[in-house]
């Protein structure tokens, strides 16, 4: 089914908060991301990851937040950072209205992950007052891959992912255009070691590894609507 909240009539949205209270808020950023990739990738990847999840846990995914904070690249020319204080008040707001309207499971996940974003991310998530039972999850999107530590910036991690969700959006082609200077923005790690292939294994296992979570924090709502305790 059509998971994406904007996209859906409010009689779909209200039967599926009936059917599974579990709503994804994909958080990203606007950021030079090397000449072969989207400037808009850490926002579009994490919005398909979520997507992803949601078709295994139930739920819907709100529309990704392009406009993201931290991470040092605020002179590249494309791209488009706001200060951490313009960004607080915004995710704030949108999460705890969302526990508001009854979401029991709230997945707050970011595809843009210097500290300053992360750490925001989940200070905002934790400012949510929630009735008890509801778990609001923060995390940085290479967090839900548990084997080994899979994040860079432009690098072999991002590049695989996207070219996995979104293979329109990675030209491998502009190492060669660019040959003077092609890993310019990049860091960490190599991207024309990126495949398809890696980036499908990844996005399997971050999703994975959510829809278990959720599922667990979902027991945990049912738990406490059981127990018939309402305050939180
Ligand atoms: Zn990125």
């Amino acid at each position: 089914m059509e998971r994406r909240f904007e996209n859906l009539l409010p009689d779909v949205i209200q039967a599926e908060k009936e059917r599974a209270p579990v709503i994804y808020v994909p958080v990203g950023s606007l950021e030079w991301h090397g000449w072969h990739m989207a400037t808009g990738n850490d926002a579009i990847k994490v919005h398909e990851i979520c997507l992803e999840a949601a078709e295994t846990t139930g739920g819907l995914v709100l529309p990704a937040l392009f406009f993201g904070t931290g991470g040092g690249h605020y002179d590249y020319p494309t791209s488009i950072m706001v200060s951490e204080a313009a960004l607080r008040p915004l995710l704030q707001e949108v999460l705890q209205r969302l526990a508001d309207l009854g979401y029991r499971v709230i997945v707050c996940i970011t595809g843009h992950y210097p500290g300053e974003q992360v750490d925001l991310v989940k200070s905002a998530a934790a400012s949510v007052s929630a009735p008890a039972g509801t778990t609001v999850l923060a995390l940085a999107e290479h967090e839900a891959y548990t084997l080994e530590r899979r994040a860079d910036h432009a690098g072999k991690w991002e590049t695989s992912i996207l070219a996995a969700l979104r293979p329109d959006l990675v030209d491998m082609q502009q190492f060669t255009k660019h040959a003077d200077d092609p890993l310019r923005g990049v860091y960490f790690t190599e991207p024309r070691e990126a495949t398809e292939t890696l980036g499908r294994e990844t996005v399997d296992g971050i999703v994975a590894t959510l829809a278990k979570w959720v599922a667990d924090a979902l027991e945990k709502a049912h738990t406490v609507r059981g127990g018939g305790s309402r305050n939180g």
